[in-house]
């Protein structure tokens, strides 16, 4: 290929090279980093994101994209080079339109935002809140100014987790899911003793915990020549290359559902970061295309496996004898029901399978509600309380327990919330696809084999890292666009029949 592509190839790959130092940084700060070494760290990674961000914003990035894309004009849409040059183009649009001066604004109001809403949080005083709240909405309006967009402000802020998905589209897949799954939770709340989940809060050694988490994702095909597993506060996952990817977990010594299910997750996020092609290692195609379809991966493994029938058919022996004292007299059944109870609660992060997703879809309506100015901050938490009364049966006795919980606003960050429940949609219109395609994919599981569905996922998404926008490998993969019917299909056989309940699609 031509010399200018070989130019902009070396660039994005040192690039790469800062982010993914900036990376290691990251995660050392948050598994062995002594406290002592904060400031340092900080001021570190600083200097590091802002090189990288100098390379990735100069007038001369924007020429070699220039004249790289007359090396690649006669290519095909999907050949590695010629992706490499739309995806940096596409990047660099962002970079490059928005003024550093924002994006200095943000960060410090993220900071100081972040400290004024622990305090409020913990003094249940949403009124201190509310001017930086003001404050993350004016900036985001902002943003999304700069950044363009056609129909909506809200399409801006969401392109930039989840590139080319629209809120018209959100919003018709929400509103679609809303409709079933509000009475769902109604009829579930009738019928909460059919699950008990006690059995899980009793003490579980944590040297076991750990050594039964890693068996499970190392037979799902977590590859740990590639990988790493170590301890976190806040568990997450990170890449510093396709050959090398970590993740996190936190143990809970009285509680299993942390860890075990915790790992499948982040093993979930991980194996997607593995299974991109090898050549696309040191470019910008690397890593996953979007925050909704990596959180796909990680609810897949986490949820529609790990909290399948068929993975405990074969896996609950295994850990009857990892934990004899606590789980001999547990019949399968009764684990089953205890891993997947359903309770409408007041705590997003906490909340199960089924009332994850009105948690999700609350924020998004009030989010593009603010960005529109439709009623003053001052009115949120009572927005908030009416809400979480309409869509779960229960209201938030105070704001910490409401619209304080989070601390994303606090971040300045708005247009995230949506990926979480788009991945979970997403995770089982991937998954029906590929038993479609790979039928004998739920006997293999309920033999403790994932070569199946691991293979169809490699094959469909993982290859592929940010070559493809997620509408169009969700259109490739299954022949359709994102839809929510196989994933309320799925809530609605597997918990009706845990609570017993004839649940039919709308
Ligand atoms: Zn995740």
């Amino acid at each position: 290929m031509g010399e200018n592509l070989d130019r902009l190839k070396e660039r994005l790959t040192e690039i790469r090279n800062l982010n993914q130092a900036n990376a290691v940084l990251a995660w050392d700060q948050q598994t062995y980093m002594p406290p002592g070494g904060g400031p340092a760290r900080a001021a570190q990674m600083a200097t590091l994101a802002r090189m990288a961000h100098e390379m990735s914003s100069s007038a001369e990035m924007g020429e070699l994209i220039r004249v790289a894309a007359s090396d690649v004009a006669d290519l095909p849409a999907d050949h590695d080079d010629a992706s490499m040059v739309r995806v940096a183009q596409r990047d660099y649009d962002k970079f490059a339109k928005v003024p550093s001066s924002l994006i200095a604004e943000l960060t410090t109001h993220g900071s100081l935002a972040q400290s004024v809403w622990a305090k409020a949080r913990e003094e249940n005083d949403f009124a201190s809140f509310a001017p930086y709240l003001e404050k993350t909405i004016e900036l985001s309006r902002r943003l999304a100014e700069y950044l363009g967009y056609e129909d909506h402000l809200y399409d801006a802020l969401l392109d930039v987790f989840e590139p080319g998905m629209k809120t018209a589209q959100v919003r018709a897949i929400f509103d679609d899911l809303k409709r079933d799954l509000v009475p769902m939770v109604r009829a579930i709340a009738d019928r909460v003793h059919r699950a008990d989940d006690a059995l899980l809060h009793q003490p579980f050694d944590e040297v076991r915990q750990e050594a039964f988490g890693r068996m499970a994702v190392e037979q799902y095909g977590f590859d740990f020549a590639r990988g790493r597993q170590d301890r976190a506060l806040h568990p997450f996952c990170t890449e510093f290359s396709v050959n090398d990817v970590r993740i996190t977990t936190r143990f809970d010594p009285q509680w299993l559902n942390p860890a075990l299910f915790g790992t499948m997750h982040e093993a979930g996020h991980g194996m997607y970061e593995q299974g991109v092609a090898q050549e696309l290692d040191d470019t910008n195609l690397a890593g996953g295309t979007s925050l909704g379809v990596h959180e796909s991966q990680s609810r897949m493994w986490e949820n529609v496996v790990g909290r399948g029938r068929g993975f405990w058919q074969h896996f609950y022996p295994q850990l009857q004898e990892t934990f004899p004292e606590q789980l001999n007299s547990v019949d399968l059944e009764t684990f089953y029901r205890a891993i997947n109870k359903v309770e409408p609660s007041l705590i997003r992060v906490e909340a199960d399978e089924v009332t994850y997703n009105l948690h999700i879809m609350l924020r998004f309506e009030m989010e593009v509600d603010l960005l529109e100015g439709k009623y003053p901050v001052s009115e949120a938490p009572a927005v908030w309380n009416q809400k979480v009364q309409e869509y779960l049966g229960i209201t938030p006795p105070d704001d910490t327990l409401g619209i304080l919980q989070d601390i994303h606003w606090a971040h300045g960050t708005m247009g995230y919330f949506p990926t979480y429940s788009l991945g979970n949609i997403l995770s089982l219109q991937l998954y029906d696809q590929a038993v479609q395609d790979v039928p004998e994919i739920p006997e293999q599981i309920a033999r403790g084999e994932f070569d199946g569905l691991r293979g169809w996922l490699t094959e469909h998404i993982y290859r592929f890292g940010r070559k493809l926008e997620p509408n169009e490998l969700v259109e490739r993969a299954t022949g359709q666009p994102l839809q929510s019917r196989s994933y309320m299909r799925y809530l609605q056989e597997k918990f009706g029949e845990v609570y017993d309940l004839q649940l039919t699609p709308a």
